[in-house]
């Protein structure tokens, strides 16, 4: 066992984050009010685009969005076998029916051209994931949209730092979600937001993250207290001003955190471009911005995986799998019949992946050391098969 760690995550919230969040909690009043409005103009700032609305989760978000369109019973919504399960169970939740599609070998991502094999007469919409922090093809997913007259709602839980042909995310689809959940780029431990087009649909979310009641709890207890109506069936996902404090001044230094990722992809490239038993998912090209949320790389089919995390993690690295394919997971194959070979690329890529650690925090010598630690384990594994 050896005595170096090297966590699988760890977060950035700094000194001034936390001082924003105590005078939160010294005030009186703790949930959805002036900072998560703070946090939403900040985030529709840096995209450059759009209205923001802070919810509870990106889970939530893309719960909502797909509501928002009426999706529902009867209709189908296509989506990637290669992503978290969270993609999948929105669907679920607003009670339509998950398309699941392969992905593309090189770069895991959802390809336009595949999603429209899977078009029927109940398609309603489509959810392709910018998975990594690599956006997919939005200027493709938009034509096929208008095309065949459907919704394109982007998770981007991996990708709000991303473009793609000048695209970010939520310019061309009707919705983008993201995720704050505590691993993720910008992070609050739990939280979620989605950016849209129009001040209408925006009230619509601010009214259906909380219950579908006309006022928020800050309208309504500033001032004199006023009746208030619940006009719309609702869900409870509105962001707290806590969790607004955490989050909004890691706007601002989300590019400098975003370079760092860059630079730690490239070192890990370098050290990894010959390694023997490893092949690595292909880079970003140019011209195009990844978040480089994720750094994944793929063992060799006839290598353990299992053997290979076991044996990281016995060397004080951490280490995940994003992801399983969706359709492997237990309860996908059982309510929906799924059988791995259904969809083989993501099955494949979901048997091979090993996430290394990927944060800004992360320094070069640890990158050295992860990067000879899996090239010995990798090597010496190949040699006994
Ligand atoms: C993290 C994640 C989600 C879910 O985000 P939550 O905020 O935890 O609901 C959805 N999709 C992808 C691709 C994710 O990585």
């Amino acid at each position: 066992m050896s005595e170096k760690k090297v966590e699988y995550f760890r977060h950035n919230l700094n000194d001034d984050d936390i001082a924003l969040t105590t005078d939160v909690l010294r005030s009186v009043f703790l949930t959805t009010g002036p900072k998560v409005a703070a946090f939403e103009l900040r985030l529709a700032e840096y995209l450059g685009h759009g209205h923001v609305v802070g919810l509870t989760s990106c889970t939530a978000a893309l719960h909502l969005a797909l509501l928002r369109y009426g999706i529902g019973p009867g209709d189908e919504v296509i989506t990637t076998a290669m992503t978290f399960c969270a993609t999948a169970t929105a669907i679920i939740q607003a009670g339509a029916t998950p398309i699941l599609v392969d992905v593309c070998p090189q770069s895991a991502l959802l390809r336009p051209e595949d999603a429209e094999k899977a078009i029927t007469p109940k398609t309603k919409a489509i959810i392709p994931v910018h998975l990594y922090g690599r956006m997919v093809d939005m200027r493709g997913f938009a034509e096929l949209a208008q095309r065949h007259n459907l919704i394109i709602i982007e998770d981007a839980a991996h990708c709000i730092e991303g473009q793609r042909d000048g695209i970010r995310p939520g310019q061309l689809g009707h919705a983008a979600c993201f995720s704050f959940y505590a691993t993720k780029n910008i992070t609050c431990g739990e939280g979620g937001a989605l950016v849209c087009h129009t001040e209408e649909d925006a009230t619509w979310y601010r009214s259906a993250r909380h219950h579908g009641i006309s006022k928020n709890a800050a309208s309504r207890y500033t001032g004199t207290y006023q009746h208030w109506d619940m006009e719309m069936m609702g869900w409870k996902y509105n962001m707290d001003d806590i969790q607004a404090a955490l989050l909004v001044n890691q706007i601002d230094r989300i590019d400098t955190y975003r370079s760092r990722r860059q630079a730690i992809e490239e070192r890990y490239r370098n050290l990894l471009a010959n390694a023997k038993g490893i092949t690595l998912v292909e880079p970003v090209k140019d011209l195009e911005i990844s978040s480089h949320h994720l750094f994944t790389v793929l063992l060799h089919p006839n290598i353990s995986r299992d053997h290979v995390l076991l044996q990281l993690q016995e060397n004080g690295i951490g280490c995940a799998v994003n992801y399983r394919a969706v359709h492997t997971l237990k309860y996908f194959k059982e309510t929906f019949g799924f059988k791995a070979e259904n969809f083989p690329v993501a099955n494949d890529i979901g048997n091979r992946t090993i996430s290394l650690p990927l944060y800004p925090k992360l320094l070069d010598n640890e990158i050295d050391y992860i990067a000879s630690v899996l090239c010995e384990i990798a090597d010496e594994a190949l040699s006994v098969i």
